[in-house]
């Protein structure tokens, strides 16, 4: 096998592996992110369509992008960039799933011996696209309020934007010249953190210093429950021309198994990932691209509310897990944005040698002082087994480097709630028989 293969945990993502455990126990299943919800008519409807001809829908489509679906993003992106009119030939790349692009991205820019700042907790895929192109992860933190009343302020009122990095500790992790990329999840996994404009602002000048490309992974853009409307790294001053934005049409509509995600950014900088992107899927899934197009201009054109409903949806399903999960005395932080909550499992007993089992963790290689650090492992093994909930360990978010950041994520659980009520209710009520 090949030596990349050391840097990846021998047993599978942590999705793969917490949903086959969710499936072997009958658990309620809110790890994994995808949604537990209907499907409205007007996708179905596009999908059955788009199938239903007997013509070139069937075969291979444009590289690059199916020209409708390319369209149909230029004209949602240019109102929400708010700048001159997006080029669907030039500016937009349609990939399979967010996931594609993002490693796609990193093939394209990132040479060996580069180095890519990540914030961790971090989406999980960062890590391993850095590594394949030969990049170097560089790891910041942002860092969680404390769990209990320490800060004079109840657990009750803690709120994903109690997480904040430090701009200093990233700017200090910045090397002129090797490093290269700044990643910046907002709508942010796990933690469902919306970042505010000041703080973006502050990663801006940062970028601007290190001349960096910034990745915004912005998969969540449609579900933030902000006050503050949702601010597009892409639209802040100057930074679009060093920005790759990328986005998900399984997150936006609620259909993850579609696979279809995009990224935008200026022409050269499209042109370099659609290089790499021709010979990886070459493209993208003709017939699903004809209905996503079909999709995005309903929810354009003729619901044009469809986004703002969806979030007002989203936001009442996110008050119905965090108030079960804060009935069970998990003293959950309540999340902006996304479609995750992290909570509090110190009430969890795990004997500490479920705790040094192997699994999980990036490049784990057994190491028993490494081990111990992954008590959320053993968390989520125990409550899928003995309460018939499913939640998402967030070590798997972080690098083994940190010993400090690894043993806060270690007390935590990142709980789904892009479920329907009823599996909500039922966790709740698993949860709380339980403890
Ligand atoms: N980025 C983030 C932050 C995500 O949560 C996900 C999916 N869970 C992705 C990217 C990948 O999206 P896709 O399914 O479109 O590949
Ligand atoms: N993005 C989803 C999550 O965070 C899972 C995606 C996957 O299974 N790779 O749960």
């Amino acid at each position: 096998a090949a030596q990349r293969l050391a840097t990846l945990d021998p047993s599978g993502t942590v999705f793969a592996e917490f949903t086959a455990l969710a499936n072997k126990h009958g658990a309620v299943n809110l790890g994994q992110g995808f949604p537990a919800l209907p499907v409205p008519k007007f996708i179905t409807d596009a999908a059955t369509a788009a199938v239903s001809g007997n013509g070139l829908l069937h075969q291979y489509t444009r590289s690059e992008g199916h020209i409708r679906l390319a369209k149909a993003l230029a004209t949602y992106y240019t109102a929400k960039l708010g700048r001159r009119a997006l080029d669907p030939l030039s500016e937009i790349l349609t990939c399979a799933g967010a996931s594609e692009a993002i490693h796609c991205a990193m093939q394209a820019f990132i040479n060996s011996g580069d180095e890519v700042i990540i914030m961790q907790p971090f989406y999980d895929c960062y890590e391993p696209s850095v590594r394949f192109a030969g990049g170097v992860p560089v790891f910041t933190s942002l860092r969680p309020p404390p769990p209990n009343d320490d800060d004079g302020r109840p657990a009750a009122e803690k709120t994903s934007r109690d997480w904040e990095f430090d701009i200093e500790e990233i700017r200090g992790k910045c090397r002129r010249g090797v490093t290269k990329m700044i990643v910046v999840n907002n709508p942010h996994n796990p933690i469902g953190k919306v970042f505010t404009r000041a703080e973006l602002e502050q990663i801006a000048d940062v970028a601007r210093e290190f001349d960096l490309l910034v990745l915004a992974d912005e998969v969540y853009e449609t579900l933030s429950f902000a006050e503050a409307p949702f601010v597009k790294f892409a639209t802040l001053p100057g930074m679009y021309d060093r920005t790759i934005t990328v986005g998900s049409l399984g997150k936006m509509l609620g259909i993850t198994g579609w696979k279809i995600g995009w990224c935008l950014a200026p022409a050269p900088l499209t042109r370099a990932i659609w290089l790499i992107h021709q010979y990886v899927p070459f493209c993208v899934a003709t017939p699903l691209q004809e209905a996503a197009a079909v999709c995005l201009e309903h929810a354009i054109t003729a619901s044009p509310t469809y986004f703002a409903d969806t979030a007002k949806q989203y936001a009442r399903l996110r008050d119905r897990l965090h108030a079960h999960l804060a009935a069970a005395g998990m003293r959950p932080t309540l999340p902006e944005g996304g479609y995750f909550i992290l909570a509090d499992t110190s009430n969890v007993n795990v004997d500490k040698a479920a705790t040094t089992k192997t699994g999980g963790g990036h490049g784990h290689d057994g190491d028993d002082d490494k081990d111990d650090e992954r008590r959320d492992y053993a968390v989520c093994r125990e409550l899928t087994e003995h309460a018939l909930v499913t939640a998402i360990p967030p070590s798997a978010f972080y690098s083994a480097e940190n010993k400090a950041d690894l043993a806060a994520a270690g007390r935590l659980a990142r709980f789904a709630f892009c479920k329907n009520e009823e599996m909500l209710d039922d966790a709740g009520a698993k949860l709380k028989a339980y403890f």
